[in-house]
């Protein structure tokens, strides 16, 4: 957590810094700890607590008396005193919300993907005008616009490249088109590594040490964080594990070779699998992605009803993504490993104690540590939470520049 300097160039900084200590101070916080916390001065600490009182991101609560002194205010965080809009686009479905500023959900809106860029661009411009209304926030009110989408993401220009089972969309300059439609502005992520902020900013179990996030979803990716702080990579695109081989017997991947981890946890493997051992029927629909979604959904039922042929499936399925997920837990000498995304929650029951077994037994560093293995804090909206995670983080994380690349300042 970083500690304030009393440069005035930094003010912005201090400022960022100070609000993160009340955040985190669950029973309030006094100017006084906040000086001796963040090592600013007293005078410094109570310009800045001036500032976020009239920005309403902060509020006095109790006078509180500590040692002889005279009682001190309290200060706490006002979660309504801004917001956040989050986009998550998916294949099969997209997911607005709109949260405060503790990242909880204050309004949310599914809708089925629509067929290409444009439609689903002007689909989020008047989902972010009915999410806006269900809730009476006042735009100005609204710190900016987060964007989840499937990567590779060439971040500079807030392009996404080709995300897999969108069709039509190939090199989209998705971030500017949200930013025109909805006057707006947007910070664009890959899904994984936005799933990965809200964790962090709604959690503790990431914030020390080195935890990796897995999202399953019709792709899969990681995300890893170190210490709180998200590990962006080169291009800002780490975490692209989709083609580690996991079963050199596997299904046949797109790059040519087999048993590539995103193939072994593709919702079409597990479905394809389904249908030729007759669990599913061989008519089950299963050319779209809502349509394999849904099939998903049916080999999932069936393995909890306690069907052994659809438990094997996803159990194959899930010791496949475990040898993954111990060669990267031991790369990285993870100590958490958190699942979400679209597909967890329905594979979780097989997959969790799968995953803790195979870590258990052949994780090289499992004498060093265990690996905790959990499901997001956040739930199946982490990607939608996530997006709006990004506009908070970057607002108000105390950082000297922010995690992503940005279209404008946001907080004035
Ligand atoms: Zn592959």
């Amino acid at each position: 957590m970083g500690r304030g300097t009393n440069l005035p160039r930094v003010g912005d900084f201090n400022q960022r810094v100070v609000l993160d200590r009340i955040r985190r101070a669950d029973d309030g916080v006094s100017r006084v700890e906040l000086a001796a916390s963040t090592g600013l001065s007293l005078q410094t600490i109570s310009n800045i607590v001036s500032r976020l009182l009239a920005r309403r991101l902060v509020v006095e609560g109790e006078r509180r008396v500590e040692g002889r002194g005279k009682p001190r205010t309290m200060l706490h965080l006002d979660p309504r005193g801004a917001y956040a809009l989050g986009v998550h686009v998916d294949p099969v479905v997209v997911t607005a919300v709109l949260t405060d500023l503790d990242g909880e959900v204050v309004s949310r809106r599914a809708l089925a993907t629509p067929a290409g860029p444009d439609a689903l661009v002007a689909a989020v411009a008047d989902g972010v005008r009915e999410l806006l209304a269900d809730a009476g926030v006042d735009r100005a009110d609204v710190l900016g616009l987060g964007v989840a989408a499937p990567g590779p993401i060439d971040m500079p220009s807030g392009r996404v490249i080709h995300p897999p089972l969108l069709d039509g969309w190939v090199d989209v300059p998705l971030r500017d088109a949200l930013a025109d439609a909805t006057g707006l502005e947007v910070l664009l992520e890959k899904d994984v590594t936005a799933a990965m902020v809200a964790e962090l900013w709604r959690g503790n179990r990431m914030r020390q040490g080195t935890s990796l996030f897995f999202y399953t979803g019709f792709g899969v990716g990681a995300a890893v964080a170190h210490d709180g702080e998200v590990f962006a990579g080169t291009s800002r695109n780490a975490g692209e594990i989709g083609h580690l081989i996991v079963d050199s017997d596997g299904p046949r991947c797109s790059c040519g070779n087999r048993g590539c981890i995103g193939r072994c946890a593709a919702p079409d493997t597990l479905v394809d699998e389904a249908v030729e051992t007759g669990i599913l029927p061989a008519s089950t629909a299963r050319s779209t992605p809502a349509e394999l979604d849904a099939a998903l959904t049916e080999v999932c039922r069936l393995a909890a009803a306690g069907r052994p042929a659809a438990e094997r499936v996803l159990r194959t399925s899930a010791r496949r993504v475990a040898r993954g997920i111990t060669i990267v837990a031991d790369l990285l000498d993870a100590g958490v490993v958190v699942f979400g995304g679209p597909s967890w929650a329905r594979l979780a029951p097989v997959y969790v104690p799968v995953v803790r077994a195979e870590l258990a037994a052949h994780a090289t560093l499992r004498e060093m540590h265990p690996v905790e293995v959990l499901g997001s804090a956040v739930g199946d909206d982490v990607g939608a939470v996530g997006a709006a995670s990004l506009v908070l983080d970057d607002a108000f994380a105390p950082r000297p520049s922010g995690l992503v690349g940005r279209t404008g300042a946001v907080l004035p």
